[in-house]
């Protein structure tokens, strides 16, 4: 469908050259069958007007645009700089913050601050879009918090090391590559186990370390790695796998991010998750597989900050 390829911002740029070769792009990924009507739900004929940019359904003879019920509706952004925020956003392994995406697309830190917001919300979509994982599947847990020191005052809690203060995360990790990560009230039998059971099909072949949470899992086959006593690999079982994201996804909190707000840790993890899941895809592929599960989405700056 796609024939368009670029490997850089400037050859995005130059594949969708105006505003109008967005649209007609997120057109045919948006209706790959044809244009739906965003009011009666027909598909049978359509008027071009305003240029091109709006569509007048032949049947209900209301008007549209393909932004129309999209994250894209209300804002006031061309498309090409939305095409261009998702293309810094997934090829950015540890993400890009919203200071460096204002600088980059010339907009306001507040403007970047909701793109992204809204980005993340896309990539929450696409997140079980494989459904749940089967085959072998490693889960482990882990802690993801900052310095004390860096802290604001009022959020210290000058409770030494160790895991105070810091936001516990379950996660998978299929051995075909794909990972799902969540945060978790904390890392105790019940929740462990409730994540996996809605993650995982009965049956699976489960891979995680000897921590006391994981035992009793009962509807999958389950061997356990000893940290504890200096094992990391026994034939398949380990979860090294799972311990690469983690790496990843804590270079991005202290390297680029510096701080996830806990409210939004979530939304963090779903756009790490995601991101690593395309990291076989071509660029377009993943620009498209964006803009591909734009609909049926609305956030408002209110609903971001609250
Ligand atoms: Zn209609």
């Amino acid at each position: 469908m796609n024939l368009k390829q670029y490997n850089s911002l400037y050859e995005l740029m130059e594949a969708f050259p105006n505003e109008q070769a967005c649209i007609d792009h997120l057109v045919k990924v948006r209706w790959p069958c044809g244009i739906v009507c965003q009011w009666c739900g027909c598909t049978r004929k359509f008027y071009r007007i305003s240029k091109g940019k709006v569509f007048k359904c032949a049947d209900c003879k209301k008007e549209f645009s393909v932004r129309k019920n999209t994250i894209f509706e209300e804002s006031p952004l061309p498309l090409r700089k939305w095409f261009a925020a998702i293309w810094l956003m997934v090829s950015h392994r540890k993400g890009i913050p919203s200071t460096q995406l204002g600088r980059e697309l010339g907009v306001s830190q507040k403007t970047a601050y909701f793109i992204l917001g809204r980005l993340r919300r896309v990539m929450e979509n696409i997140e079980d879009h494989g459904g749940p994982m089967d085959g072998e599947v490693e889960a482990d847990e882990t802690y993801i918090g900052g310095k004390e020191k860096n802290k604001h005052a009022n959020k210290r809690l000058n409770a030494g090391r160790g895991t105070v203060g810091k936001q516990p995360v379950a996660g998978l990790r299929s051995r075909t590559g794909r990972v799902k990560a969540k945060p978790v009230a904390s890392v105790n039998r019940q929740e462990l186990h409730q994540f996996i059971h809605a993650n995982v099909v009965p049956g699976s072949q489960l891979y995680t370390d000897e921590a006391q949470a994981y035992n009793g899992l009962i509807q999958y086959r389950h061997e356990s790695i000893n940290h504890g006593v200096g094992e990391y690999v026994r034939g398949q079982a380990h979860t090294n796998g799972i311990e690469s994201f983690w790496a990843l996804l804590k270079r991005g909190y202290i390297g680029v991010f510096h701080h996830f707000s806990w409210k939004h840790l979530h939304r963090y993890l779903h756009e790490f998750s995601v991101r690593w899941n395309m990291m076989h895809m071509e660029s377009e592929e993943r620009v498209d597989a964006v803009l591909g599960s734009v609909s049926g989405i609305r956030l408002t700056y209110q609903e971001l900050i609250a």
